[in-house]
């Protein structure tokens, strides 16, 4: 079995789950890909996950409405024994970070982390990932039983629905007892899609001009378009933008259907974190920035005229 760890939040499915799911299906591996849904109050993502993964087993309690890395190792570790698990793909989340190497450990498996690509052959995963601060991208096999990875989210694009829905399980868990507690939670209160998950990115580079003119430019544009907000990483460097808005080796990997780079020149470092995208356009005056290398829709100009005349365009 190829146990998906899935990720969900406010109900839903995360994105980053389709992708595990599209690296689980990749692979050439005996048994079926199984969607472990953790969690409590979580009938309606388990019956989501059913239209993607072969099967997917239903751990719901109330002792794991929040996160917890101790609750959650204990339950991949009891599923994982009990399903005779090869391999455990989890997302490189915060949380997927956290506890991946716990279960690795307690399963006495290898573990390969935050990899961008995997695949089989004779009996040995083979994975890239990203190092020396993305420098180097680095190839790693692991041959054992069971082998742990985490999967960096953007990787992969994201599972196709299957024809049918597959079967839903209930699993009983045998947890220990809680030793964190959640005091308190404050959620930074933002009405724009995660930049990750969203299907649309207008993104930002030093060519905004200012962290004023940026946030001038791009964020009525992305708002417009339904859109999440990227930067480069001159930008956030600059402290016009929080670093959570990073594309690029060291930022997020993102996939849309659109990606619109704004004064973006289009160094390597930043294209490995956007040219999966489906369509991308970029706005840039140099004719000759190597964005345009990998854009569907170049336009050559000035930003700070051809946005607002864009955004007017929009607004009609
Ligand atoms: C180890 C390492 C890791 C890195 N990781 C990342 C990463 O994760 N993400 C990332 O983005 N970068 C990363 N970088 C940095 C990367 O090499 C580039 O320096 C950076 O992406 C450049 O950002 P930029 O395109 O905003 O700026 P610039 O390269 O300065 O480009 C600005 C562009 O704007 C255009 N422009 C200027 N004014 C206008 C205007 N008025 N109208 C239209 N166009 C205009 C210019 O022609 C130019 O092409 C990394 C570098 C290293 C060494």
């Amino acid at each position: 079995m190829i146990l998906v760890v899935a990720e969900h939040a406010n109900g839903k499915l995360a994105k980053s789950t389709l992708e595990l799911l599209t690296a689980a299906r990749s692979l050439n591996r005996a048994g079926d890909v199984t969607a472990l849904i953790l969690g409590s109050d979580i009938l309606a993502i388990a019956a989501e996950a059913a239209r993607f993964a072969d099967q997917v087993l239903v751990a719901q309690t109330p002792a794991l409405a929040q996160y917890d890395p101790e609750l959650w190792t204990a339950a991949i570790v009891q599923i994982a024994r009990e399903g005779e698990a090869h391999t455990i793909l989890i997302g490189a989340s915060r949380s997927g970070r956290e506890y991946s190497p716990r279960v690795a450990i307690r399963l006495d498996a290898p573990l390969l982390e935050d990899i961008i690509s995997l695949h089989d052959e004779a009996g040995s995963l083979h994975a890239q990932r990203y190092t020396y601060l993305a420098r180097v991208t680095e190839s790693i096999s692991a041959k054992a039983p069971i082998i742990v990875a985490t999967i960096k989210p953007g990787a992969f694009a994201p599972a196709a629905s299957l024809p049918s829905p597959s079967e839903q399980w209930d699993v009983d868990l045998n947890l220990p007892t809680a030793r964190l507690k959640v005091t308190g939670k404050t959620t930074e209160s933002t009405d724009r899609v995660s930049l990750t998950e969203a299907d649309i990115v207008v993104s930002g580079g030093r060519g905004a001009g200012t962290a004023e003119a940026f946030t001038a430019l791009i964020e009525p544009l992305a708002d417009r378009l339904g859109a999440a907000i990227g930067a480069t990483r001159a930008v956030v460097d600059a402290g016009w933008r929080p670093y959570a808005e990073q594309v690029g080796q060291t930022g997020k990997t993102v996939q849309p259907s659109v990606y619109i780079a704004i004064g973006i020149s289009g160094a390597v470092q930043h294209l490995s974190g956007m040219n999966k995208s489906k369509l991308i356009v970029a706005i840039n005056r140099d004719a000759e920035a190597p964005i345009f290398k990998i854009t569907d829709y170049g336009i050559v100009g000035d930003v700070q005229q051809l946005v607002p005349a864009i955004l007017a365009e929009l607004k009609k």
